[in-house]
């Protein structure tokens, strides 16, 4: 059996992605600013029925241009999931603003909206109300949003909804990304479509998405020479690279597809009773399983998430613990939290398992038998 590297998630090129880089260079339009980019910003919108959308160079790009559209200044209080990426969390430090940090429900482990209303009315009593609201779909996993709104509409606060991993999961029939007041994409190399690198902001406020270009343009004001009067910033999509988004955007479905056959596949060989999958709890909601994440209790399996990881790094196969949470990080350690211990413990037991949309049976075969022999089964 070949022992090359299995990785976590690696880039899947569909085909055309090169007929659009060459159409690109073709007609010279080697620039921020082109055909690629204004039809993969068309093709995006169509895909997740939202009105408006706007390409850019990565997705905490699009965060950090989504809070400052909504006005977010120093001194402000943002409520972030803290059970993420630091993608969704860094771009309120950009702006000096606060970041309050909340704790997933066990279930879809991602923001709890009891805890969300919680959190909010504290904040309120303290005095300061939240400016924004970042909710994430965690490796593809549908969260409670239509609760998550709810909280939010009640006391008018706008809801960013962070779908940087969860490009075509689905929620009671409405594409995850379309939900709140914006939604966020990341195409960065190891999400389940990729650009290399590059990110997305959409939302059907057309007034948001056209500033969001001014402002990603270095915030360029009208007039023959360069005018300016607010900071910008460069934070569009090169023509080249939305060539590759456009090329990729065609073979999103297929890559769906196949990461759901490859979660399916480990629930069927790995599921011996004794491990927590990450899973969907409607039958309205689809995870693009972006990354099949299990939670390993070592009482029940008499091995530890590390034993296992360990050993499957010793077959050459990445695996990864989950997120460390932002209110576990130096970084984010004197930040407000409101928790009640969900995602430690899933930081501390839960491994995201290879899931690319480009593993072959036999890669998926030397993942089980790894992870077989770890836990002393052969
Ligand atoms: C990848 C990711 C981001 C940031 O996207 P980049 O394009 O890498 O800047 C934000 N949030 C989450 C949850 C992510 O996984």
């Amino acid at each position: 059996m070949s022992n090359e590297r299995i990785w976590l998630s690696s880039p899947h090129m569909g085909g055309s992605e090169l007929k659009y880089v060459k159409e690109a260079f073709d007609t010279n339009w080697i620039a921020p600013l082109g055909p690629n980019v204004d039809n993969f910003e068309k093709e995006l919108g169509e895909y997740l029925t939202v009105d408006h959308v706007a390409a850019l160079s990565s997705g905490t790009a699009a965060i950090h241009l989504a809070l400052i559209i909504l006005g977010v200044k120093p001194g402000d209080e943002v409520i972030a999931q803290s059970f993420t990426f630091c993608g969704t969390t860094n771009p309120i430090l950009y702006l000096g603003a606060t970041p309050v940090l909340v704790d997933s429900e066990k279930d879809t482990w991602n923001l709890d909206p009891i805890l969300l209303e919680e959190a909010i009315l504290d904040r309120i009593k303290k005095g300061k109300k939240p400016k924004a609201v970042i909710m994430v779909h965690l490796y593809g996993m549908p969260a409670r949003i239509k609760e998550l709104l709810e909280v939010c509409n009640r006391y008018d606060i706008p809801l960013i909804e962070d779908a940087a991993e969860a490009l075509g999961s689905v929620i009671d029939g409405r594409q995850a990304g379309s939900f709140g007041h914006f939604g966020i994409l990341s195409f960065n190399g190891n999400k389940i479509i990729t650009t290399s690198g590059g990110g997305a902001l959409v939302s059907n406020n057309r007034e948001w998405i056209d500033r969001s270009r001014f402002l990603a343009t270095q915030a360029r004001d009208d007039a023959p020479h360069y005018e300016h009067t607010e900071v910008g910033y460069n934070y569009r999509m090169s023509n080249i690279l939305a060539g590759v988004g456009r090329g990729q955007l065609e073979v999103l479905d297929n890559h769906i597809l196949k990461r759901r056959e490859v979660n399916a596949y480990y629930r069927k060989h790995l599921n011996l009773g004794r491990l927590y999958f990450q899973s969907e709890i409607s039958r309205l909601d689809l995870s693009n399983y972006w990354l099949t994440s299990i939670k390993i209790e070592p009482e029940l399996l008499g091995v530890s998430r590390e034993d296992i990881r360990i050993e499957l790094w010793k077959s050459n196969i990445e695996t990864r613990p989950l997120w460390k949470p932002m209110h576990l990080q130096p970084l984010y350690k004197d930040c407000p939290y409101y928790g009640h211990g969900v995602s430690d413990e899933l930081f501390l037991k839960g491994l995201c398992l290879p899931s690319g949309s480009n593993l072959t049976l036999v890669d998926l075969e030397r993942v089980v038998i790894g992870f077989n022999k770890a836990i002393n089964q052969l």
